[in-house]
């Protein structure tokens, strides 16, 4: 095995943070107790918000980001794993607080791994990321508190990114009718192809709802935007109905009255994929590759390298990316 491995390093500089490609050894990882070889890792909303220096996740540099990955164990110091094994990594704060998988080789504890699931490539793995896994434990959670297939549309907001369009993927393949809100009319026959059955313009929701209540829409609501969008869906919601509120992309500020919980007994259900439990994490993945064809995967896939992050952190802040950009590392 090679000593030297290439790594997107940050250095802390006085806007952002400086990127570049560096050449690492294996002695400037992290301590852990498993090496990994890393093939692929993927491109999420965070990613873009570590490599460009917002919301102060990094506190320590030189940083090498990247909060998912997929590869193979090289050594491992624990009786879980062994050389060899496929593993798949998201959340835990690695890429954030710990270096994470933009780079050849990552060294992490074992307790973040799960093993990478049956039926999936490392590849397709990281086609799904953080964002699908999310996207995974949203629709969970929808069905924890009673959604069935029988109670009318559900809304998947942010749709042409990483989680909505996983989500879009996984409420239709389980037989539910999909609304999905995008700001991007161009993507209409891509979600379309996913599963969406009606596709809303953003502008229809976009802003604060004038009324505390509005007519009732929805039957469950995926939503990675928050902001505005989160209260208006809010006042649509369907009596009994919950929201699985997922992400920020419209901002994290959420302005809305307690009329929809009080009068509608809606539920606003909080979604957290970093820190969730192994039995939660190794559930959701089984779930999700018996529930995804690989072909579908590959069809929101874009292959980005390493030298292509620092643009694409860009596009996904500016809501860019369509799909899941997967970083190849090989
Ligand atoms: P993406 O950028 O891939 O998707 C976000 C989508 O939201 C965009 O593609 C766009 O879709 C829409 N969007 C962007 N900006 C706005 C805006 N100002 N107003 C309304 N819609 C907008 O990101 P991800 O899918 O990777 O992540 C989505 C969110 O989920 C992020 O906030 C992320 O931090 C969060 N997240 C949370 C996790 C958790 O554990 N809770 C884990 C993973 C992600 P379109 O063009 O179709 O409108």
């Amino acid at each position: 095995m090679s000593d030297t491995f290439k790594a997107l390093v940050l250095e802390e500089a006085e806007k952002a943070p400086a990127a570049s490609i560096k050449d690492l050894k294996v002695s400037d990882l992290p301590e852990g107790d498993v090496l990994v070889r890393v093939s692929h890792s993927g491109l999420n909303y965070k990613d873009g918000m570590v490599i460009k220096g917002l919301g102060r996740l990094v506190r320590q540099y030189p940083h090498v980001p990247g909060i998912d990955f997929a590869g193979t164990v090289e050594e491992s110091g624990d009786e879980r794993y062994k050389p060899g094994d496929a593993v798949v990594l998201t959340g835990w704060r690695v890429g954030e607080a710990h270096w994470g998988g933009y780079a050849q080789m990552a060294r992490v504890k074992a307790d973040w791994l799960v093993p990478l699931p049956e039926g999936l490539t490392p590849r397709r793995a990281m086609a799904v990321g953080t964002a699908g896994f999310t996207a995974m434990l949203a629709v969970q959670a929808l069905e924890d508190h009673g959604l069935t297939t029988d109670d009318g549309e559900v809304l998947v907001t942010g749709a042409s990114g990483g989680v909505g369009s996983v989500a879009i993927t996984l409420l239709s393949r389980l037989g539910h009718s999909v609304a999905a809100v995008t700001g991007r009319p161009e993507n209409a026959d891509y979600l379309k192809s996913l599963g969406a059955g009606t596709i809303v313009p953003r502008e229809e929701l976009a802003e604060a709802p004038g009324k505390p209540l509005l007519s009732e829409r929805w039957s469950g609501c995926v939503d990675a935007v928050g902001g505005d969008m989160l209260a208006h869906v809010l006042a649509e919601m369907r009596y009994g109905c919950s929201v699985a509120a997922c992400g920020l992309a419209g901002g994290p500020k959420l302005t809305t009255t307690v009329l929809p919980f009080l009068l509608r007994g809606v539920k606003l259900l909080g979604i957290d994929s970093v820190m969730c439990d192994y039995n939660t994490r190794t559930l959701a993945w089984e779930r999700l590759t018996g529930l995804i064809p690989g072909e579908m995967l590959d069809a929101m896939t874009t292959e980005i390298r390493l030298e292509d992050l620092p643009e694409y952190a860009e596009r996904i802040l500016k809501g860019q990316v369509r799909g899941r950009a997967v970083v190849v590392l090989e």
